[in-house]
């Protein structure tokens, strides 16, 4: 387990404020914990953490219940779910999902619906908006009981502005202030990040990179990206735009990119690439087709997948050469055709990495499937929520 090592300021206010603060920073993170693993999360004595404890019960803040581990009894301290819920949001490049959650990372609700191709950002938001109070009736609270909004969007996001920092990334939404726009009709805060970040942020705290520092997350979908958690942190890049895997070029005399330049990784292995690879067979067909026939055991669908994966994996080999990762780990709609995307993927990797002394970069499935993106939104919303300050 990661200590906190916040630093702790010299007079006994500060520093009874500063315990405190890590108490919930550490509940906030691991979601549930007893006293004596708290203490250990912290680094703080266990009659510290006890007495925190009490007094962050006595003012709502957290939670406790009687459990057993290791056969013994203990007191599991959690955010309490009077505290408030926070709304996760993925816009993919075809699909809206919206999630509720508790401070104790629970989701509560959720829907998904899909989008048209090149879905306009006013509709689009319009529909989050509104998906976002339904759900919240549907469990019986309203905008009130709403913290703070995180959003998953199919784009890179640049840290200053909120702009999308890369010219056809998500078509249409260039000149779009998505949290400004649902700041207003929503009247909460929102923050928004890359959906493959907000993947990467939720299987490093939940997921398959759970126990590491480094995490290079892949995300194969319409389009290719990657999040990066590097050191513990989600790493943004100077401008924001860090993760563009899909525009690591790998022919230079290929096709021209939507980015403007040529033969990207995407204008290989993205979704208009892929299709038209399928035509001569199949005719028409949309990228879920694909999928869902890959997975029934379509030979000519697999193979175009797996075709993909592999390219894909010589652009990921150079990423692990250069960062050296615990693990990588793949998501996205494409990873959910079957095992042979991923063992491909990881083939490839093995295969055109520096190979390793000991023993070869881990390269594995997601553990939180199709959902990584809604649950690293809902991730950063809870993370940009100030508990304390919400029951005070
Ligand atoms: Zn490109």
């Amino acid at each position: 387990m990661r200590r906190d090592t916040t630093p702790s300021p010299g007079s006994q206010t500060s520093l009874r404020e500063a315990n405190r603060s890590r108490i919930v920073a550490a509940v906030k993170r691991f979601g549930g914990l007893t006293q004596v693993e708290l203490a250990a999360a912290t680094g703080l004595s266990t009659a510290t953490v006890s007495t925190i404890v009490k007094e962050l019960v006595g003012t709502g803040v957290v939670e406790t219940e009687t459990t057993s581990r290791s056969g013994r009894r203990a007191l599991r301290v959690t955010i309490a779910r009077s505290a408030g819920l926070v709304a996760g949001i993925h816009i993919g490049p075809r699909s809206l999902a919206v999630a509720l959650g508790d401070l104790a990372h629970d989701v509560v609700a959720e829907q998904a619906l899909p989008l048209p191709a090149d879905h306009r950002p006013d509709t689009s938001l319009d529909r989050a908006a509104l998906l976002i109070v339904d759900l919240l009736e549907r469990v019986g609270t309203d905008l009130d009981g709403l913290l703070g909004v995180g959003v998953a969007i199919a784009a890179p996001v640049e840290s200053g502005t909120g702009l999308i920092a890369v010219r056809g990334a998500l078509r249409g939404w260039e000149e779009v202030p998505v949290a400004q726009v649902l700041t207003k009709r929503l009247a909460r805060p929102v923050h928004v990040e890359s959906d493959a970040g907000l993947g990467a942020l939720a299987e490093h705290q939940l997921g398959a990179g759970r126990y590491v520092q480094d995490v290079l997350y892949v995300r194969l979908s319409y389009g290719t990206s990657a999040g990066l958690i590097l050191g513990g942190r989600l790493h943004h890049g100077g401008s924001g735009a860090a993760g563009q895997l899909g525009h690591v070029q790998v022919s230079p005399a290929g096709p021209v990119c939507s980015c403007g330049n040529r033969g990207c990784l995407d204008t290989e292995v993205g979704e208009a690439a892929l299709l038209e690879l399928l035509r001569p067979a199949l005719g028409e067909v949309t990228l879920r087709d694909v999928v869902r026939r890959a997975q029934q055991g379509d030979p000519g669908c697999a193979r175009v997948l797996a075709d993909a994966a592999r390219l894909t994996g010589e652009v990921v080999a150079g990423v692990v050469t250069l960062l050296d990762p615990q693990v990588v780990v793949v998501g996205g709609e494409l990873a959910r055709a079957g095992d042979g995307v991923v063992v491909a993927l990881r083939e490839s990797v093995h295969r055109h990495a520096l190979p390793h002394r000991f023993a070869p970069v881990d390269v594995v499935a997601g553990q939180l499937g199709p959902r990584a993106e809604l649950i690293g939104a809902l991730e950063l919303a809870r993370k940009e929520t100030d508990v304390e300050g919400v029951a005070r």
